[in-house]
């Protein structure tokens, strides 16, 4: 059987290291350039060491006591319908760092990942994929989301046509298979 094809992938999944970076810096140097005038402008100052977060109704609360690894855009369509919007992105965490008021209801959305969300109100609050000690916190559900500027695109086989934002950024397809 063909393998299907995995949404969200490597680079969301994956460490951002150096050669991935040059890898993704071929797709475009505007990204590197945009995201220098972000940090000189203070759009999108490094979240603070410790911040919070939450789901709508206000039962599910997170604190995190750390910097997050990546942030970035994801199109696919999994954590479209997961979020209900067209497009996700994604605060990746080491777990650990990550004490909630109350533990979110999760679902199986995939062989290789779970997605968390709270049971009362039902916002999305991550992803985390198995054998995985991060998670990737659903950026609309931070306290202060302008502190956590999207680095980089993934999934762009699935980007929606008419989004317009960070067109700037590296971008990467969907990679993966399981
Ligand atoms: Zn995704
Ligand atoms: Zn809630």
């Amino acid at each position: 059987m063909k393998p299907m094809t995995r949404l969200c992938g490597s680079i969301a999944a994956g460490s951002v290291n150096k050669s991935n970076w040059r890898r993704l810096r071929k797709f475009s140097t505007a990204g590197a350039f945009e995201e220098a005038l972000c940090l000189k402008s203070g759009v999108g100052s490094m979240p603070p060491v410790s911040w919070n977060g939450g789901c709508l109704c206000g039962s599910c609360r997170y604190t995190v006591n750390g910097k997050p690894s990546h942030v970035g855009y994801c199109h696919c369509s999994m954590c479209r319908r997961a979020t209900g919007g067209p497009f996700a992105v994604l605060v990746r965490v080491e777990s650990q760092i990550v004490e909630w008021s109350r533990v979110p209801a999760s679902y199986r959305s995939s062989p290789i990942a779970m997605r968390g969300f709270c049971p009362t109100c039902g916002t999305p609050l991550y992803l985390q994929y198995d054998d995985d000690s991060r998670i990737r916190l659903l950026v609309g559900t931070v306290d202060q989301p302008d502190n956590f500027v999207p680095q980089s695109h993934y999934g762009v086989e699935g980007r929606l046509k008419w989004i317009d934002c960070n067109a700037g950024l590296p971008v990467e397809e969907t990679t993966e298979t399981w």
